[in-house]
């Protein structure tokens, strides 16, 4: 955490927020800006371009300790940070190398892997994947089977990962991985990185009901993995994937795109009187979240959260989003109906209807997942339950 004191902090995170606003006027290239204003899908390298981009204003991975590249934001300047872009309709900050897999190596991966690794993350030249899920290893990720076998200087590595995003475009995969079978099902658990150029793996597409490509099945089928690419101990992979999902669930996009997707809602013509109502009732609890969040911050700045605060935001903040986005479907009336998914992904192609109407439908029908990944709703609530009611 950088220092200063809570004032100090708080200064600096207004800075940022200033610094964004200019940079999303001024520096974003037209088609990126364009596509992200149609809410068109961005490709590959539509979103290394994005990477790059917030690297070069030294945004990238300035969350990460000086020590290893970073400028040690703070939490309230990493929020600030993700609500503030979120805010603009930006495009998604890619977690898996910068927020995910890099802070596990360097602190828990070797010297060698910390030299080989990070500084290709830093610049986003090399695309990661995460591979947790598996059929029956979802909300229950420690029923995990995909196994590695030790033979010599190589693991041979046999499974099925699931939902996986991007595995499309992947370089590589950070894989939880079964190494023992014996004993609790967490401590047979180790944590991979597999070049996803190894023969073996096998990428399927799973087609998802917006009609775009996100997500996979990855299977791998004795596929070789050399002995220097574990993480940390063989069987402590446990430890690891438990400090990465706390990076997960980060409350300041969730915010920010509540607050964009509302912004959208109250800027379509003419609302009913029963629009009218809902869009004051979203607004209502668009402040109770905000008001949450900032709490959270303080608290987390004080040293003195409770843990729960990332759950109850996600809860809060992935069921409002979704209702706000069912309303501007429902505000677009036919011109939700008339929504082309070519539109969505050339960029030399307008939208059918209102000029940014087909974005509006993909959310919707994308973001009905937002209430499944990074932990389902009914797992948050069973989190609150135990963290703040002691139930
Ligand atoms: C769009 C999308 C992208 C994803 N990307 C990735 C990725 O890149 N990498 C990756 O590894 N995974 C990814 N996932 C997977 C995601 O993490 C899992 O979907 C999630 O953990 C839920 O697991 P599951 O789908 O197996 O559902 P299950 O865990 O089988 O849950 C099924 C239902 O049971 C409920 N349930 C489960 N346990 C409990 C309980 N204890 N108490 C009450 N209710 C319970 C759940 O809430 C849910 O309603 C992605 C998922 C989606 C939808």
């Amino acid at each position: 955490m950088s220092t200063g004191t809570v004032a100090e902090v708080r200064a600096r995170a207004e800075r940022l927020r200033a610094d964004i606003r200019h940079f999303c006027a001024n520096v974003m290239p037209a088609t990126l800006r364009r596509k992200s204003e149609r809410h068109q899908v961005l490709d590959k390298a539509d979103y290394q371009q994005w990477m790059q981009l917030l690297h070069a204003q030294g945004w990238g991975v300035a969350h990460w300790p000086e020590a290893h590249g970073g400028a040690g934001w703070s939490a309230l300047e990493r929020f600030v940070f993700e609500d503030e872009l979120a805010r603009h309709g930006c495009p998604w900050v890619i977690p898996f190398g910068v927020k995910y897999v890099g802070p596990v190596i360097y602190t828990y991966g070797s010297e060698a892997q910390k030299q080989r690794f990070l500084p290709r993350i830093v610049s986003s030249q090399d695309f990661w994947a995460q591979g947790y899920s598996e059929p029956g290893a979802g909300s229950d990720l420690a029923a995990l089977r995909t196994e590695a076998v030790r033979d010599g200087d190589h693991y041979r590595v046999s499974g099925q990962k699931v939902w996986t995003t991007y595995a499309q475009w992947a370089d590589w995969l950070f894989c939880l991985v079964r190494t023992d079978r014996d004993g609790r099902p967490q401590d047979g658990i180790s944590f991979l990185l597999i070049d996803m150029r190894s023969p073996g793996i096998t990428v399927k597409p799973i087609a998802t009901m917006d009609g775009y490509h996100h997500v996979n099945e990855v299977w791998l089928d004795d596929v070789r993995v050399p002995v220097a690419n574990l993480v940390g101990k063989e069987g402590a992979g446990w430890t690891y994937a438990k400090f990465l999902l706390r990076n997960e669930r980060t409350a300041g996009a969730m915010l920010g795109m509540v607050q964009h997707a509302l912004a959208r809602l109250k800027a379509l013509p003419a609302p009913s009187a029963a629009l009218r109502q809902r869009i004051g009732e979203f607004d209502l609890r668009g402040f109770a979240l905000e008001a949450c969040a900032y709490q959270a911050m303080e608290a987390l700045l004080e040293g003195r959260e409770n843990g729960a605060e990332a759950s109850l935001i996600k809860l809060r903040g992935t069921e409002l989003y979704q209702e706000i986005a069912e309303s501007l479907v429902d505000a677009l009336g036919p011109a939700g109906i008339a929504w082309d998914v070519e539109a969505l992904h050339r960029a030399d192609r307008p939208p059918l209807g209102p000029d940014d109407a087909g974005g509006i439908v993909k959310d919707h029908l994308y973001n009905r997942a937002a209430t499944i990944f990074g932990g389902s709703s009914e797992v948050q609530r069973n989190i609150l339950a135990k963290m703040v009611l002691g139930l």
